[in-house]
């Protein structure tokens, strides 16, 4: 009950201030800004940008080569991180996936990974969720990082051809199953002989990085690496 009110009352705030904070609620930040100071200092990083062999790297191993892969904060249940994610999600939070999107190219920047990078590219949304949401989070997350990095935003070059259903309740193998073929490539010469930054939200069993990534590899010269916002490990 107490945390349907927390909910309630985050949303209803959301209404009333557009411009409170998508994780804690607090409404002391710029109109321009999604998450306050404090929220952002406090994120759970991962610290996997400097570990090559990390949990996200060892995702895709034995079925996607990549160059390197991460993700930058702990994805935790009832916390700021998940906050974050159903505002961005779900809750009309375009604001706070360009901040954090900022903030990602800020990490990056801090760390070897852009030296190689020609590219980003987000994972892209089905054409009829693209539209019931507005805007596909993971290409505001590309924005963001493009801001800061100067890099490429690399769009339209792949299309989702099927709205895949919820598959939180499936199996691993399932859910691999489910996304073969889910990506189409729309144009070639936007990718081929580039290092493409697979970028989306948060990484649970990598089976959307992995499906569009099969589809990626399979242009000449194509390189990839990955780096999602946030890592949950699969249950
Ligand atoms: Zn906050």
């Amino acid at each position: 009950m107490q945390k349907w009110l927390g909910e309630m009352g985050r949303s209803l705030r959301s209404i009333v201030y557009p411009h409170c904070c998508t994780a804690c609620g607090s409404n002391v930040l710029p109109a321009a800004n999604g998450i306050c100071t404090h929220c952002l200092q406090q994120l759970p990083r991962t610290g996997f940008l400097q570990q090559r062999d990390n949990p996200v790297a060892r995702v895709f191993w034995g079925r996607l080569h990549l160059e390197q892969a991460a993700a930058l904060v702990w994805f935790q249940q009832h916390s700021a991180v998940q906050h974050l994610m159903h505002g961005i999600k779900y809750g009309g939070r375009k604001d706070a996936a360009c901040q954090l999107g900022r903030w990602m190219g800020g990490q990056l920047l801090n760390s070897t990974w852009l030296r190689q990078i020609d590219g980003l590219l987000p994972v892209p949304l089905h054409a009829s969720r693209l539209a019931a949401r507005g805007y596909n989070q993971a290409a505001c997350l590309c924005e963001g990082i493009a801001q800061v990095c100067g890099l490429p935003l690399i769009l339209s070059a792949v299309q989702r051809q099927f709205a895949t259903s919820t598959q939180t309740r499936q199996h691993r193998k399932a859910r691999w199953n489910n996304m073969k073929q889910v990506f189409a490539v729309q144009n070639e010469g936007l990718l081929c002989n580039r290092h493409l930054l697979l970028v989306d939200d948060v990484i649970t069993t990598g089976a959307s990085l992995d499906a569009l990534g099969q589809q990626l590899r399979l242009l000449p010269g194509v390189r990839l690496s990955v780096c999602c916002f946030a890592y949950t490990a699969p249950h």
